[in-house]
């Protein structure tokens, strides 16, 4: 099997050839060509697998294919609050909202999925993906939600903290997806993924990897997924 029979968009085949991977792995053959087709899932898979391809290369697909269609769409936050000033106006703050966003258990899972995501969109324009995590300096965070990222990688609890305080607005966000679900609920964080769930549209396409599916970490599943594709590698 080849990236191309998946029917992956032109810019993400390009980032596939010049990352050396010649074809996907089973994870990735199963979960991109639903993820293309919008399909909310459930996939019980490891750390190696390719997970992160896995649910990242749908997700670029989808918005290179949006790019396409609005070549000139979308001005970043920055760029309003700057033709606000030369207005002679008071820049009123803007809330960041991301197209994607991908909860993960640590701060190392999270910086290894946005080092990945610069990799699989290099050949795109105008995707960028920042990460919000626990620990770092609170102007630097602002300073990347200013620049209004389509793809967010955070940790749940600053996450939560940013969207209290009104700093991000979920009501854009496409796709949602939760990474190593299993160890997020082991570590505690369910209530924080329930209220970051209730603030997402209904609309959304959700994708859950987790290494088992069993018990709780699958009645979430069920509760925040629709007509789940089931991917048991
Ligand atoms: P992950 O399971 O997402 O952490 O990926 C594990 C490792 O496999 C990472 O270093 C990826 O860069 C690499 N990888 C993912 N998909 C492929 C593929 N189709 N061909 C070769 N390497 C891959």
């Amino acid at each position: 099997m080849t990236f191309e029979s998946l029917g992956l968009h032109a810019s993400v085949l390009k980032a596939l050839t010049e990352s050396g991977y010649t074809e996907p792995t089973p994870v990735q053959a199963q979960a991109v060509p639903a993820g293309i087709a919008g399909r909310d899932m459930m996939v019980s898979s490891q750390t190696g697998s390719g997970k992160t391809a896995a649910f990242m290369l749908p997700a670029l697909h989808k918005f290179a294919v949006q790019a396409d269609e609005q070549p000139m769409g979308g001005r970043t936050v920055n760029q309003e609050m700057q033709s606000a000033r030369a207005r002679g106006e008071r820049p009123r703050f803007r809330a960041a909202q991301p197209k994607m966003l991908v909860l993960t258990p640590t701060r190392e899972l999270a910086l290894q999925v946005t080092t990945s995501t610069d990799k699989y969109g290099a050949f795109m324009r105008r995707v960028k993906a920042v990460s919000i995590l626990g620990g770092m300096p609170y102007p630097k965070q602002m300073q990347l939600l200013s620049r209004n990222p389509e793809i967010l990688v955070a940790t749940p609890g600053r996450l939560i903290d940013h969207m209290e305080s009104g700093k991000i607005d979920f009501s854009q966000l496409q796709i949602l997806v939760l990474d190593e679900a299993d160890r997020m609920l082991d570590m505690g964080f369910i209530d924080d993924i329930e209220k970051i769930v209730a603030n997402t549209p209904e609309t959304r396409q959700t994708m859950l990897f987790s290494a088992t599916l069993d018990g709780v970490v699958g009645n979430m599943a069920k509760r925040i997924t629709k007509d789940p594709l089931i991917i048991q590698i």
